[in-house]
């Protein structure tokens, strides 16, 4: 049963070090009441409190991992329903699905551009997290040699998908190091239990109704496997969304124990359309892992660029390092834009300036990661602290120019900077970074 914050606050050591991150004990109880937080934020939890809160500094929804090395992939330990609420912890894990049907050279192919698909994205590379591999062939060593295949060539994690034991098991044995998931179809046994402990392997259980899978996560967990993961199949996207938001709803508020696991969605779709719309809202919509039918680029970025929003900490905007940056290569005439150090801005405002094809000093200036307009509502990006910043970085001493381009959104701010910054011109840019090539083009080189 949960315990109350001041129940909790009687286990804690009372000495409001602040070292969790919020200033007293019992603000830090109540947030642990409140499954905001884990035991684990405060060093100087005693063993007995640890022991006595048992359960309740568990995290509603268990840490799983699958694959190991820097690969591995880490799903669960959400807390909360809804991004602003606090922030999603651990990204949903983008899976792609093979056959051992399939052509072994086109597998190949496959496998190798999986690999090598990588895209850079403000800053973070981002690409495909696992795979899921199908038995669906007649063949048992169709089977283990596509998981062969797959670990010679990739260090991803793998997930199995076998109908077949004795297939399985021969899988398993050549990826007993590598913490694999099995997904089941049908209703774990004690033999997958068994087999699932024999390799320290995940178990994504399978169930058509809540009551199914509660009954399956008891047994597999009463069975000696802890690492499960849930998947409740919906044919259409309602039925998706209403059943990973249950089974999330009953993990956290509710506290029921044995959904209190990450979830999984294996999806179909009838066209393209309809698998990115499946896919991203699975994604939005709870579910740790996305086993995609194929290989698409087009599907592939798509995700990664709404993952990388969705799973990006609304209090902790992407930064970049605040400092003057050579766009190209630059000389001490070359032109300097100025704009804010939210990581967005930075790459999309220097890839303009790259676009443009002049070379070029960005003053990338230090608002804690705020976007153009917020932190000059915050007061944060105008006149004086961009002049306070240009000082701060000896802008002078590094470019002969005196001519500064600000951002147009911010056009009411040129008299001020003027002001604070004697001896520079201030030009207005453009409002929109994707207008800076024609800028260039008709006011720079004008
Ligand atoms: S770190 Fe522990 S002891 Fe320090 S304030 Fe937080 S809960 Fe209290």
């Amino acid at each position: 049963m949960a315990l109350s914050g001041l129940a909790i606050f009687k286990l804690l050591p009372k000495t409001n070090c602040g070292d969790c991150g919020v200033p007293t004990c019992m603000a830090f109880a109540m947030k642990l009441a409140q499954q905001k937080a884990e035991l684990s934020e405060c060093p100087h939890a005693a063993d007995e409190a640890k022991a006595a809160l048992g359960a309740a500094s568990e995290p509603p929804i268990r840490l799983v991992k699958i694959g190991v090395g820097a690969n591995a992939l880490e799903i669960g330990n959400e807390t909360v329903m809804f991004r602003h609420e606090k922030t999603f912890v651990h990204q949903t894990g983008i899976t792609i699905q093979l056959r051992s049907s399939e052509d072994a050279r086109q597998l190949n192919q496959k496998i190798a551009e999986i690999e090598s698909y990588i895209v850079e994205r403000v800053g973070e590379e981002l690409s495909a997290d696992l795979f899921f591999i199908t038995h669906d062939s007649s063949k048992t060593t169709d089977f283990t040699q596509l998981v062969q295949q797959v670990k010679s060539n990739s260090t991803k994690g793998v997930i199995l998908d076998c109908p077949d034991e004795a297939a399985l098991k021969a899988a398993l044995e050549l990826v007993k190091d590598d913490r694999p998931a099995i997904f089941l179809r049908e209703a774990v046994s004690e033999t997958q239990i068994e087999m699932a402990k024999s390799v320290n392997a995940s178990l994504i259980l399978s169930g058509i109704s809540f009551d199914n899978l509660v009954h399956q996560a008891e047994k597999a967990k009463a069975g000696g496997v802890n690492d499960l993961i849930l998947n409740m199949p919906g044919e259409d996207i309602g039925t998706l969304v209403q059943n990973n938001t249950i089974l999330r709803r009953s993990a956290l508020k509710k506290n029921i124990k044995p959904v209190g696991y990450p979830l999984c969605s294996v999806l179909k779709a009838d066209d393209k359309f309809d698998l990115v719309a499946k896919a991203s809202t699975a994604l939005c919509k709870y579910d740790a892992i996305v086993v995609l039918p194929d290989y698409d680029r087009a599907l592939l970025y798509t995700l990664f660029t709404l993952r990388q929003n969705i799973y990006t900490d609304p209090q902790k905007p992407i930064q970049v390092e605040p400092k003057l940056y050579a766009i190209g290569e630059p000389t001490p005439t070359s032109p300097v834009f100025v704009t804010t150090n939210f990581s967005l801005t930075y790459f999309i405002v220097s890839g303009e300036i790259e676009n443009s094809g002049i070379s070029a000093y960005l003053m990338v200036c230090d608002v804690e990661g705020q976007s153009v307009l917020t932190a000059w509502a915050a007061g944060k990006f105008v006149g004086e602290t961009i002049a306070k910043f240009a000082k701060q970085i000896n802008l002078e001493q590094q470019v002969q120019t005196r001519k500064i381009i600000i951002p147009g959104l911010v056009s009411q701010i040129s008299g001020d900077l003027e002001e604070n910054l004697p001896g520079w011109e201030v030009i207005v840019g453009c409002q929109e970074a994707s207008d800076i090539p024609s800028f260039v083009k008709n006011v720079v080189l004008a």
